[in-house]
């Protein structure tokens, strides 16, 4: 199994304002891949439901990915891409409860978002000015001899 992908559903999940992750199952007294696994979120207004996965890792990735699709970057307010080909952009109601057109969503541009590891990056993550931790530059000509 892959935890990562299972940190990464929970660390987004937080990071949309839901009070939690809930990851179950159905089914008592079979094997675990038939025990229909849920993951289930809350939001004041909405929640959305995962249903019928084999493992609770394969839950919880298929609600992150339900939760980027057609999102919103919180970011760079672009539309969140999971794929290279693109997003699709259609008529939705964002978590904050916003309607958001098709339009609006294909005006707004893209964001790439892509699971590295245990986390959900954004596209744009790299758009800051980056930190001060490379080499610094040397300045030219201004050699000191030792
Ligand atoms: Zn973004």
């Amino acid at each position: 199994m892959d935890d990562d992908a299972l940190i990464a559903a929970v660390d987004l999940v937080g990071r949309t304002g839901a009070r939690g992750i809930e990851i179950g199952y159905l089914h008592d007294n079979v094997p675990v891949e038939e025990a229909a696994w849920y993951a289930h979120v809350q939001y004041r207004g909405t929640s959305i439901t995962e249903e019928n996965h084999r493992g609770p890792v394969e839950a919880a990735e298929a609600l992150a990915r339900q939760l980027l699709t057609g999102a919103m970057c919180n970011h760079c307010k672009k539309l969140v891409a999971l794929s290279d080909d693109g997003a699709t952009a259609y008529n939705g109601t964002l978590l904050n409860g916003t309607r958001w057109t098709v339009e609006q969503a294909r005006a707004a541009g893209q964001c790439r978002w892509r699971r590295i590891g245990p986390r959900w990056a954004r596209g744009c993550e790299g758009t800051k000015p980056p930190r001060a931790t490379g080499k610094p530059k040397r300045k030219k000509g201004r050699r000191k001899r030792g």
